[in-house]
């Protein structure tokens, strides 16, 4: 299976060379040739497999030119070692908590997956810089997932004062290939910087740099297993299952509806934002119109110009018609959100987060119309990760889970920079 770039049918490299790349010479994402379905027998049968099982046949097809079987069983067994449960928490709605990882958050399954990917790639002498921006959540688990991977060095920028103490913890506090970068500016200075690192001959020449964020198809597809765990749990109450999925860069949408491509007889997606509401704009208008971003309380969606969006454009051929009967999307302020955490409390006890907030309006808001379905929107991180939030808004305190509490003791170590240059000669050293 080769991947192609969307910018250009014609340009196709194997699944090594995009992850190694992130990016097409050409800009455009990479995007797999084909997607073939799986017999219909797995999805008959899904309740009898592991989830490491399920996560080796999905995957198989895109990855097995560069992988060999026995490596891919031992990458899933490191990668899925922990619960993706689906929580019933009212009538015909069921959350699937995506935090029960490393760094608790839902990107911890693609950031182990491509590390170990890239563990399997590099050679002696060979190695890999991963450069990556973060606003909060990504950075902790892209080190803790690359932590300690052969011939891979790995490079955090972060902005100064404007991530959480448990996620600057999570990416200062870890050492050996993770190098923090504290950076004097907003996240899209950071994101400028990576940007303009990746153009510049002065370093890559020199050095093999890669991204880690969900442009990068190691990152990205592996999401497509959370869509088969839940569906192995949700099937035995036969209804018509739907997904809602609180969304920022449509990555783990996207990865949803390539696992129904592979045949899971799920028909319809809801992609739930915050005012960052491009896509929702886009699903009622017609017209794509990116914008800068607005800063939120679920601020891992605080996204303008969605970077995956383009994958779901493609799958669906860019046929607006045929997409609008696939997806429904729809936006909520900061207000509503803080509503349905405290309505969402006071009736069942369960605590979501910002962002499974989100994705809970969204399914609520599906099910108006479509009362007959259940429906299981996204947990994308823990409640803790969003103390101040959940605290205030619920006055309750939370209990900090141990492994949360074992980093806040730790030394932060970063490296202070305020512009590109000081970024140059880091990585010209490093
Ligand atoms: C990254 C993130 C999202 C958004 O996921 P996308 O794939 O970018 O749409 C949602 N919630 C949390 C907590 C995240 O970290």
């Amino acid at each position: 299976m080769k991947f192609h770039s969307l910018n250009n049918p014609t340009e196709k490299v194997s699944f090594k060379d995009a992850v190694v790349a992130g990016i097409a010479p050409d800009k455009g994402l990479y995007f797999p040739e084909h997607i073939t379905p799986l017999p219909t027998s797995f999805f008959e049968n899904i309740a009898s497999l592991s989830n490491q099982g399920i996560a080796f046949k999905a995957i198989h097809q895109f990855v097995s030119e560069d992988i060999t079987d026995t490596q891919l069983q031992s990458i899933l067994e490191r990668v899925l070692d922990f619960d993706f449960p689906v929580v019933d928490i009212e009538d015909n709605v069921g959350t699937l908590e995506l935090f029960h990882g490393p760094t608790m958050a839902f990107k911890d399954v693609g950031a182990r997956f491509m590390a170990n990917c890239l563990g399997c790639f590099s050679k002696e002498g060979e190695e890999v810089t991963v450069l990556v921006a973060t606003s909060g959540d990504t950075g902790g688990a892209v080190a803790n997932g690359f932590l300690g991977v052969e011939g891979v060095k790995v490079v955090i920028l972060y902005p100064s004062g404007k991530v959480s103490e448990i996620q600057e913890k999570q990416l200062t506090t870890l050492g050996r290939n993770i190098k923090a970068i504290e950076v004097d500016g907003t996240f899209d200075d950071c994101q400028t910087m990576v940007k303009t690192a990746f153009l510049d001959k002065d370093i890559t020449t020199s050095k093999k740099l890669t991204s880690a964020n969900s442009i990068n198809v190691a990152r990205w597809l592996p999401q497509l297993f959370y869509f088969l765990f839940a569906y192995k749990q949700a099937k035995m109450q036969h209804k018509e299952i739907v997904f809602s999925i609180p969304s920022g860069n449509f990555g783990n949408i996207c990865a949803g509806m390539v696992a129904q491509r592979l045949g899971m007889p799920v028909n319809h997606f809801i992609a739930a934002t915050n005012i960052n509401d491009t896509v929702p704009q886009f699903m009622a208008s017609g017209s794509y119109r990116p914008k800068p971003s607005s800063v939120t309380i679920s601020n891992a969606m605080d996204v303008g110009d969605p970077s995956n969006f383009i994958r779901i454009r493609h799958l669906y051929h860019n046929d607006f018609e045929l997409l609008a009967k696939n997806l429904s999307s729809y936006a909520f302020d900061d207000d509503t959100t803080k509503q349905a955490m405290k309505s969402v409390y006071k009736k069942t006890g369960y605590v979501m987060d910002p962002h499974g907030a989100v994705g809970y309006l969204g399914l609520k808001k599906y099910q108006e119309t479509h009362a007959n379905t259940y429906g299981i929107f996204l947990e994308t991180a823990h409640p803790i990760k969003f103390l101040d939030v959940v605290e205030n808004n619920l006055d309750i305190t939370l209990e900090i889970p141990p492994r949360i509490k074992s980093i806040m003791g730790k030394e932060k170590v970063a490296t202070q920079i305020a512009t590109y240059g000081e970024l140059k000669s880091i990585l010209k050293d490093s």
